[in-house]
């Protein structure tokens, strides 16, 4: 099998060409070894940051943006996005506030102040 991907770790954006053959990855196309790795865990166990928004029920109309504090599973966005989205929390927020903790291994930490 045969999967073609841009690589999304450096702006550059190399088109790769990921084969998968007997259970062995062979990735052509990245410019550096980081595509290399990239496109393997691309095709076997794809993860990715998630950025959000969270309701601040203490202030109208106010939301803090937040993020997951490392790469989650691709398979597990959905269900991540719809407790962020059932979360609200108080003011104050600083940057860096673990706002839901462990969620399939990673915090959801804040990325913007509110006072
Ligand atoms: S393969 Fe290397 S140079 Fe190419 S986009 Fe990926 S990180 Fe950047």
């Amino acid at each position: 099998m045969k999967r073609n991907l841009t690589c999304i770790v450096c702006p550059r954006g190399c088109a790769l060409e990921v084969e998968i053959s007997e259970g062995k990855c062979t990735v052509k196309g990245n410019a550096c070894p980081k595509g290399e790795t990239y496109g393997i865990d691309e095709c076997t166990s794809p993860t990715r940051m998630v950025t959000s928004i969270v309701r601040v029920s203490n202030r109208e109309d106010t939301m803090v943006s937040v993020k997951t504090s490392c790469p989650i599973p691709k398979d597990n966005i959905f269900d991540i996005m719809s407790k962020i989205r059932n979360t609200e929390i108080e003011a104050p927020v600083k940057i860096g506030d673990i706002i839901i903790e462990d969620l399939y291994g990673a915090d959801i930490i804040a990325t913007k102040e509110i006072v």
